[in-house]
C-alpha cells in the first residue's frame, strides 16, 4: 500500500515540501569529482605529465600510450627527478615544489604550481612513479592510489629522471570511460599535443608512440632551428611553405605590450583546416579571435589556400597574464587583446602580400565559380511574387536581348579560368617586361598599392567594423537600405555605398591576382563609349552633338588600347588589339556585375583616370571597378510597390531609361502590349530577386570577412541607427 500511496501526485508533492538533508561529502568523493575536472580525458593527463617533465628541466621526453590512454600512459623524462623524502606526499592534493606563497604567482615561470595533477591522477587511475636523483646509485619505484602510497618505495635500477605510469584511467568512472572508449580519437589528440609542444620547445626532444609499436608517431630531435623542428614534426610539405613573421608593440623604450614571432604558411600550403599552434608565455593556448583574424587575411589574399598553418609564440609582460586560470581552460583572453590581434593581423597581411608578389602566376590560377559549392541559381527558385523563375546560372543572368532596338550591349558572360598565362613565364618576369613598356613610373614596385591599402586600414572605423562583422541581415528596407541587427540595435545600411567600397578594397587586395569573366561576345569599346555618352545627356533630340561624341569615343578607345596591357595584367580588364572589351575580373566569387553598367565603366576609365601618377591611377581604376561592381538597384524599376505602375501602363512611362531602351515599343504595338509588359515585369522581378539574393548571400558574408568600413561611413548616411530594441521592447510592454 505504501508504494501505491507514494506514487500519487499528492504524496509526491508532500515529499517535496520536506527540505532534503545536507551532509558533508566523503573526502574521496570530493577528490574524485575534482580529479575528474582536472583530468578530463587521457590527453589532459599527458599534458600535465609532459609539463611536469618540462618543469623538471628535461631535455628528452618520451610518451607511450595504450588504448588511447585508457589502459596506459607512460611519460619518461631525463629531468632532475624527485627526492626520496618527497615521495610520501608527492601525490597528495596541493603538494608542489613550485610555489610557496601567493605572490610567487606573479613571477612564476613553471607550467604547474597547484600540486593537483598527480593527485588527481591517483583518484581516477593507478599511478606508478619511478625516479632517480643526481648522485644516487639507484632509484625508487612506488605506486599510489587516492593520493597516498600503496607501499613503501622500493629501490630499483633507474635511468636518469622520472617515469610516471598511469594505468586504467577512469576505472572508477564508468560513464566517462564508456564515452571515451567509443571515441578512439584521444591518441590523435595526444599526438597533436606533442607535435605542438615539440615545435615550441625545440631544445627538448620528444617522442610519442603506441605501446608495442616500433615507430614513433612524433619524433623530434633537440635543435636550435624552429624550422628544422617543424620539418621533423609536421613534414617537408609544411616546413618548405612557411614564411617567418614578427610583430611587437612597445609603450616606450623600457616596457613592451607584446612580442610575437612565428611562422605562417604561404599560398602553396593547401589544407582542409587551419592549424594554429599558439603559445602565450610558453603556455600552449587557444585564442579564437586571433585565429579568426588571421584566417580572414588568408581568405582575402589566398582564396585557394585559405586554411593556413600558423605557429606563433607571443610573449607578454608576466604581470599581464593571469596564470591562475583553471588548468583545463585553454582559451585565453589577453590584456590589450584588440591591439595585439590587430597588430598581428596586419603583420600577417603584409607578409603574405610580399610573398604573393614573388610567386608565379600558375600557383594563383584558381578555377572560378562553376566549381564553387554554392551555386546561387540552385536557391533562386522563387521570385518575390512566388512564381517559378527560369533556372539560369547566376553568371549568365544578364540581359541577352539581341533584338534590343537601342542596340544595347547583349553580351552574356561565362566564367572561364584564366589559363592563358598559366604556362607562361612567371609573374614577376611578365610584370617587369610590362613595366618597361607602359608609361607609368618605371621604378614603381607597387608600393602605391600598399599605400592605398594602408589608407583604407588607417581610415577604418572600429565601431562599424564590429557591426559589419557581427551583424545579422534582416532584409531590404527599400531599394538601397538594408536592415541589420547588431546586439540590441537596428541599423539601416546603404548597400550601394557599402558594396562599392567593398569592391574597391577587394580590387586593391587582389591586385594582379584576379580570375576572369570571359565575355562571349567581345564588345567594341567605341560602341560602349557612344552608349555611355548618349546616356549621359538624356536630351535625346540633341543629336547634333553626335559627331563630338564620336570623336570622344574614338579618342578614349585609342587611349584605353594603349593602356590595355596594364589593365589586363593588374586588373584583368582585357581589351584586344581591335579595341574590344573581352574580359573582366572576378572581384568576388559568385558575383557577376550588372552588364548594363559596362558602358558607364568604360567611359569612367577613359575620362576619370589620371594615367601619369601611379597611385592615383590605380586608385581611380579600382574606384571605377568598385562603382561598376557595386550592387546598384537594377535599371528596371522595382516592380514591388509603386514601381509596378511602370509595367502596367505603357504611355506614362516615367523612367527615361525605359524610354531609351524601348523606343520602338512606344505606342505602335498596342496589341502586344500586355505580353511585352509581362516579359518586362518578369525580367525586372528576376533582376530584383537576384540582387536581394546576392546582397544577403554574397555581399554580407563577404563584408563580414573583408570590409574595412571607413570613418566617413559613420556620418555620411551609410549607416543609420534606427531604434534601440530595448526601447522597442519597452514600448511593446506598455501596450
Ligand atoms: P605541480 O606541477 O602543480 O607542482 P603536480 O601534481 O603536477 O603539481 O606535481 C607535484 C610535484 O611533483 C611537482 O611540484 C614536482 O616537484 C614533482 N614532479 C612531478 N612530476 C615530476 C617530474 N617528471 N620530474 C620531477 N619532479 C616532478
Ligand atoms: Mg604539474
Amino acid at each position: 500500500m505504501d508504494t501505491e500511496e507514494a506514487s500519487t501526485p499528492e504524496a509526491e508533492a508532500a515529499a517535496v515540501k520536506e527540505p532534503p538533508k545536507i551532509h558533508r561529502l566523503e573526502e574521496s568523493v570530493v577528490n574524485r569529482i575534482a580529479a575528474g575536472e582536472v583530468i578530463q580525458r587521457p590527453v589532459s593527463a599527458v599534458k600535465e605529465l609532459v609539463e611536469n617533465s618540462l618543469d623538471a628541466n628535461a631535455t628528452s621526453i618520451n610518451v607511450v600510450v595504450k588504448d588511447g590512454g585508457l589502459k596506459l600512459i607512460q611519460v619518461s623524462d631525463d629531468g632532475h627527478g624527485i627526492r626520496y623524502e618527497d615521495l610520501p606526499i608527492l601525490c597528495e592534493r596541493h603538494t608542489t615544489s613550485k610555489l610557496s606563497k601567493y605572490e610567487d604567482l606573479q613571477s612564476i615561470k613553471s607550467m604547474g604550481f597547484r600540486g593537483e595533477a598527480l593527485a588527481s591522477m591517483t583518484y581516477v587511475g593507478h599511478v606508478t612513479v619511478t625516479t632517480i636523483t643526481k648522485g644516487h646509485l639507484h632509484g625508487y619505484r612506488v605506486s599510489y592510489r587516492d593520493g597516498v602510497m600503496e607501499n613503501e618505495p622500493k629501490a630499483c635500477a633507474a635511468v636518469k629522471g622520472t617515469q610516471i605510469m598511469v594505468e586504467n584511467l577512469f576505472y572508477n568512472m564508468i560513464a566517462r570511460r564508456k564515452t571515451l572508449q567509443n571515441s578512439s580519437d584521444d591518441y590523435t589528440k595526444i599526438v597533436d599535443l606533442l607535435s605542438r609542444m615539440a615545435i615550441h620547445h625545440t631544445n627538448v626532444s620528444f617522442s610519442c608512440r603506441k605501446h608495442g609499436a616500433a615507430r614513433a608517431d612524433v619524433h623530434s630531435i633537440a635543435t636550435s632551428s624552429r624550422l628544422d623542428s617543424i620539418r621533423t614534426v609536421y613534414g617537408v610539405s609544411v616546413a618548405s611553405n612557411l614564411v617567418q613573421l614578427e610583430a611587437s608593440e612597445y609603450n616606450d623604450s623600457s616596457s613592451f605590450v607584446f612580442k610575437m614571432d612565428g611562422y605562417v604558411s604561404n599560398s602553396n600550403y593547401v589544407a582542409k583546416k587551419t592549424t594554429m599552434v599558439l603559445f602565450v608565455n610558453d603556455r600552449l593556448v587557444e585564442c579564437a579571435p586571433l585565429k579568426r583574424a588571421v584566417e580572414i587575411v588568408y581568405a582575402a589574399t589566398f582564396p585557394k589556400a585559405s586554411k593556413p598553418f600558423i605557429y606563433m609564440s607571443i610573449v607578454l609582460p608576466p604581470e599581464h597574464v593571469d596564470v591562475n586560470v583553471h588548468p583545463t581552460k585553454r582559451e585565453v583572453s589577453l590584456l590589450n587583446q584588440e591591439l595585439i590581434v590587430e597588430k598581428i593581423q596586419s603583420a600577417v597581411e603584409l607578409k603574405l602580400r610580399q610573398s604573393n608578389d614573388s610567386r608565379t602566376y600558375k600557383e594563383q590560377t584558381v578555377e572560378s565559380s562553376p566549381s564553387s559549392p554554392y551555386n546561387p541559381s540552385k536557391e533562386l527558385h522563387l521570385n518575390p511574387s512566388g512564381s517559378k523563375l527560369q533556372k539560369v546560372p547566376v553568371n549568365k543572368m544578364v540581359r541577352t536581348d539581341s533584338s534590343d532596338p537601342a542596340g544595347r550591349l547583349h553580351a552574356y558572360v561565362q566564367s572561364k579560368p584564366h589559363t592563358s598565362v598559366a604556362s607562361g613565364p612567371n609573374l614577376s618576369a611578365v610584370r617587369s617586361s610590362v613595366r618597361q613598356r607602359r608609361n607609368l613610373n618605371e621604378t614603381a614596385d607597387l608600393t602605391s598599392i600598399q599605400e592605398l591599402i594602408d589608407d583604407v586600414d588607417r581610415n577604418c572605423h572600429s565601431g562599424l567594423l564590429d557591426i559589419v562583422r557581427h551583424c545579422s541581415f534582416i532584409g531590404m528596407a527599400d531599394d538601397v537600405y538594408a536592415l541589420l541587427q547588431h546586439n540590441t540595435h537596428m541599423y539601416l545600411a546603404n548597400v550601394v555605398s557599402l558594396s562599392k567600397e567593398l569592391m574597391y578594397q577587394l580590387v586593391l587586395r587582389r591586385f594582379a591576382h584576379f580570375n576572369a569573366i570571359q565575355l562571349s561576345d567581345p564588345a567594341p569599346l567605341s560602341e560602349l563609349l557612344m552608349l555611355a555618352l548618349k546616356e549621359e545627356d538624356l536630351d535625346v533630340e540633341n543629336s547634333e552633338n553626335d559627331d563630338l561624341k564620336e570623336k570622344i569615343a574614338e579618342m578614349n578607345t585609342e587611349l584605353l588600347k594603349q593602356k590595355a596591357e596594364m589593365l589586363e595584367e593588374y586588373f584583368c580588364v582585357k581589351i584586344d588589339t581591335r579595341g574590344n572589351l573581352s574580359r573582366l575580373p572576378i572581384i568576388l566569387d559568385q558575383y557577376t556585375p550588372d552588364m548594363d553598367r559596362i558602358p558607364e565603366f568604360v567611359l569612367c576609365l577613359g575620362n576619370d583616370v589620371d594615367w601619369e601618377d601611379e597611385k592615383c591611377c590605380f586608385q581611380a581604376i579600382a574606384a571605377a571597378l568598385g562603382n561598376f561592381y557595386a550592387m546598384h538597384p537594377p535599371l528596371l524599376p522595382n516592380p514591388s510597390g509603386e514601381g509596378l505602375q511602370c509595367y502596367k501602363k505603357r504611355k506614362p512611362l516615367k523612367n527615361p531609361v525605359d524610354i531609351e531602351r524601348y523606343p520602338n515599343d512606344a505606342g505602335d504595338n498596342v496589341e502586344n502590349e500586355d505580353e511585352i509588359e509581362h516579359q518586362l515585369l518578369a525580367e525586372a522581378e528576376a533582376a530584383w530577386a537576384q540582387r536581394e539574393w546576392s546582397i544577403q548571400h554574397v555581399l554580407f558574408p563577404a563584408m563580414r570577412l573583408f570590409l574595412k568600413p571607413l570613418n566617413s561611413m559613420a556620418t555620411n548616411g551609410t549607416f543609420v541607427k534606427v531604434a534601440s530594441l530595448e526601447k522597442l521592447y519597452k514600448i511593446f510592454e506598455r501596450c
